[in-house]
C-alpha cells in the first residue's frame, strides 16, 4: 500500500527502518529483530541504500523478502550516489518489476573517508532531480528527508526550508525527519515548513540511545545535538551499558508521548536492526496512548 494513503488512514503511523546487513549472520539477526517487530505490526518498514557510503546493494533483496515472507509495506530507500541516470533509471526499474510501491528518495552521503559531496559525471546532483526523476515515470509514493536542525551543508535553515518545498512540489508526499532529541526543534521546524506552504505530513525521527559511543558518533555526523541534561546523564552511565539503555528507552519514550501527544502524524524508530528498545518504547506508547490527547495535528 501507498505510505501517504496509509498516512491518511492510520493515526499514530509507526514505522521501523533497518539497515541491509552485510553478511549471512547479518540476515539471519535482521530476521531474528524483524520477527520480532512485526508483532508490534508496523504501518509500514524500510531499509536504507548504501548509507554512509557503503556498498552492498542488497536494499532491495532485503525489501522484497520482508513483502514477500513477512508480508510487510517495504519501502526501498534509494540515492543519487555513484549512478548515471541510466543506473538509477535501471535499479527503478527493478523496483517496479519487484511490486516496490514506496521509495525514499535521497541525495546521499559522500562515500566513508570523503568530506565533499560530488555528483556521479552524468548523475544527479540533489534529491529534489531524484524524486522529480520518479514522479515522472515510475508509480511509486515519493518520501523524502528533511532536517529539523537544518542539514549540515545548508546556508541556513531559510534556504534549506526552500529546496524542501522544490522536493515536496517535484513529487514528494511524506517526509522523515533526521534523529533529534528536543522536541521543540521539531515543532519549529514543522511551523517553518507549514508557512513556507509544505503541506505534507512530516514523520519524525526517532533514534533510541543503546550506545553512548556510537550516538557521539551519528550525532557528529548529521549535525543533530544531544541536549546537555540528556548528555550529562548519558556521560554519568558511560561505563554501564544496561543502564545508558535504560536511560534511552526511558527519553524517548518520554519524547514519543510528547510528540505524540502535540500531534505528530507518527513515529519512524531508526532500530539499527535491534527490536529490545523499540519494542519497549512502543510498548509503553500503546499502554499510554498520547495520541488521544493531541490537540490538531503537526
Ligand atoms: C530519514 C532519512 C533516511 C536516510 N536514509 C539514507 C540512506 O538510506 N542512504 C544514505 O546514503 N543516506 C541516507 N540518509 C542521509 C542523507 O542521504 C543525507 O543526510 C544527505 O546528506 C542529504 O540527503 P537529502 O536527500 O536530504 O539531500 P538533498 O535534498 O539533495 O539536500 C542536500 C543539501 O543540498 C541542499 N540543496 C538541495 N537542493 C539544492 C539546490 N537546488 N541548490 C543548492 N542546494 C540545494 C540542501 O539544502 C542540503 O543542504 C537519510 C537521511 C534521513 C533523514
Amino acid at each position: 500500500m501507498r505510505i501517504d494513503r496509509i498516512l491518511e488512514e492510520q493515526r499514530p503511523c509507526f514505522s521501523f527502518e533497518f539497515f541491509p546487513p552485510k553478511d549471512d549472520e547479518g540476515m539471519d539477526r535482521l530476521w531474528e529483530a524483524l520477527t520480532e517487530l512485526r508483532r508490534d505490526d508496523p504501518a509500514f518498514v524500510s531499509v536504507t541504500y548504501n548509507a554512509a557510503g557503503s556498498r552492498g546493494g542488497r536494499t532491495l533483496e532485503v525489501v522484497k523478502r520482508m513483502r514477500s515472507e513477512l508480508g510487510l509495506e517495504a519501502m526501498a530507500h534509494f540515492t543519487c550516489i555513484g549512478s548515471t541516470v541510466e543506473e538509477l533509471r535501471a535499479t527503478l526499474d527493478e523496483m517496479r518489476s519487484a511490486g516496490v510501491e514506496n521509495v525514499l528518495a535521497l541525495r546521499g552521503d559522500p562515500p566513508r573517508g570523503e568530506t565533499e559531496w560530488k555528483a556521479t559525471p552524468g548523475g544527479l546532483r540533489y534529491s529534489t532531480e531524484l524524486a522529480a526523476l520518479i514522479a515522472e515515470s515510475y508509480p511509486f509514493c515519493i518520501g523524502a528527508a528533511c532536517f529539523p536542525e537544518t542539514h549540515p551543508e545548508a546556508v541556513d535553515l531559510a534556504h534549506d526550508i526552500g529546496f524542501l518545498r522544490e522536493k515536496v512540489d517535484a513529487g514528494a508526499s511524506f517526509l522523515i525527519t533526521q534523529l533529534f532529541f528536543d522536541n521543540d526543534l521539531y515543532f519549529r521546524f514543522v511551523e517553518e515548513a507549514r508557512a513556507a506552504g509544505i503541506g505534507v505530513p512530516i514523520i519524525p525521527g526517532i533514534m533510541p540511545v543503546t550506545n553512548f559511543g556510537q550516538i557521539k558518533r551519528f550525532t557528529e555526523m548529521c549535525g543533530a545535538t544531544i541536549p546537555s541534561e540528556l548528555d550529562r546523564e548519558l556521560g554519568a552511565r558511560a561505563d554501564d551499558a544496561d543502564a545508558v539503555r535504560d536511560l534511552g528507552v526511558a527519553y524517548a519514550t518520554l519524547q514519543c508521548s510528547d510528540l505524540l501527544a502535540r500531534g505528530a502524524p507518527g513515529i519512524h524508530f531508526y532500530t539499527l536492526n535491534k527490536s529490545p528498545a523499540t519494542k519497549a518504547i512502543l510498548a509503553g506508547l500503546r499502554a499510554a496512548r498520547p495520541w488521544d490527547r493531541a490537540l490538531a495535528p503537526a
